[in-house]
């Protein structure tokens, strides 16, 4: 096996679900999105530890996700949470995904394509109640329900909405979530009004979980905070978590450099004195984005050491110091595990956990551990 992986802590995806299970409360259903290739961390394998640790539906973003956890035998519901295009519809309703659907021409379009696999598909009333992004208008949502209502090979399982600002306690976003919620409220009394049942109710992310106990409804749709980070610095450690990937490699070479010698493209970094530099088969290739050059610390047997140059492709280099007892082909933690957490690379860069989660590269290979 090559230096360079991904540990995949399946034990923390079980200890954050049950974290995540005691905040909501025994009668609230969990979907789990396992959307780019569960953010990250492979799909099948997330899925398949997830259904053991209580959890009952899955989200997707694209149909051939889907298309590749039905082969793998996952036969939950698999929430398709963006739009497809027209020629998708088939494979669609092929797999049996459930999709958003946000107008009536999609709801034809899918109840044509369902009818044509001989097939009753179940789908979920999208609204858009202010993250907009996809969805019906809140005044629409009722003549929406009546028109899938009226297709022979729909049936509608639930409504759902999203929140934009769930994860912020600044006192604009909070009132700005309670009225995404009103909406929605309003959207599914205007919905039974008309004597169509609204299935199950859901539009908590992570930020709705911690923050919005409302927001909770029949299901909760947590992405982040069951990989193990939080979705927002303010809520961090509102519960507790433990990051489920972990980056290693190895030191696959030392050498002594002298004072004034520099390391890597560019020049950017040179020796301050005489000491022993590591290189590591990482590079931005892999995900460790190249912006984290002279800025990023990690871990090889407990201690701290920073990565020092410019992060090529495929290999980086770290400043072991002059006395280093750090020997060729220990093994190195990038993040998670003993070293900083994606989170703390994500700050760096003036982004999100999520962003770093889901860079990792595909040849980068996902080792699972219980
Ligand atoms: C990705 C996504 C989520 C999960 O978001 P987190 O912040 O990771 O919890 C929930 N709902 C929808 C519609 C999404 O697209």
């Amino acid at each position: 096996m090559q230096a360079t992986q991904a540990l995949i802590h399946l034990d923390n995806l079980s200890y954050n679900l049950a974290a995540i299970r005691k905040k909501i409360g025994k009668g609230c259903a969990i979907c789990l999105p396992i959307k780019a290739d569960a953010y990250g961390h492979g799909s099948v394998p997330i899925a398949q530890a997830a259904l053991k640790a209580g959890v009952s539906h899955f989200a997707i973003a694209t149909v051939q996700e889907g298309e590749a956890l039905r082969k793998a035998g996952i036969s939950a519901p698999l929430l398709l949470f963006s739009i497809p295009l027209p020629e998708e519809l088939d494979s669609l309703a092929r797999y049996d995904l459930q999709a958003f659907v946000t107008d009536s021409s999609f709801a034809t379009e899918l109840s044509k394509a369902a009818k044509k696999q001989g097939a009753m598909l179940t789908v979920h009333l999208k609204i858009d109640t202010g993250m907009g992004r996809i969805g019906c208008r809140v005044e629409d949502a009722a003549a929406l329900a009546q028109g899938i209502e009226g297709l022979k090979n729909l049936k509608i399982a639930g409504c759902a909405s999203h929140l934009s600002v769930s994860d912020s306690q600044d006192t604009d976003d909070l009132a700005y979530t309670e009225r995404q919620l009103s909406a929605f409220h309003k959207a599914i009394g205007s919905i039974r009004k008309c004597g169509i049942q609204s299935g199950l109710l859901h539009i908590a992310n992570s930020g709705g979980i911690l923050l919005h106990k409302a927001s909770h409804l029949d299901m909760v749709r947590p992405g982040i905070l069951s990989y193990g980070y939080y979705p927002s610095e303010e809520t961090r450690n509102l519960i507790q978590l433990k990051p489920v990937m972990e980056l290693r490699t190895r030191v696959v070479f030392i050498k002594n450099i002298r004072k004034g010698e520099s390391v890597s493209y560019g020049r950017i970094w040179t020796a301050d004195r005489d000491t022993k530099i590591g290189t590591l088969p990482i590079g931005y290739a892999d995900g460790l984005p190249r912006l984290l050059s002279n800025n990023l610390s990690v871990s090889i047997a407990g201690k701290f050491y920073p990565l020092v140059g410019r992060i090529c492709m495929d290999q980086c280099m770290v400043d072991l110091g002059p006395h280093s007892d750090v020997q060729r082909f220990e093994s190195v933690s990038i993040f998670g595990g003993p070293a900083s957490g994606a989170d703390e690379l994500a700050q760096k860069l003036e982004t999100i956990s999520y962003e770093i989660l889901c860079g990792i590269n595909k040849r980068v290979p996902r080792v699972y551990t219980k």
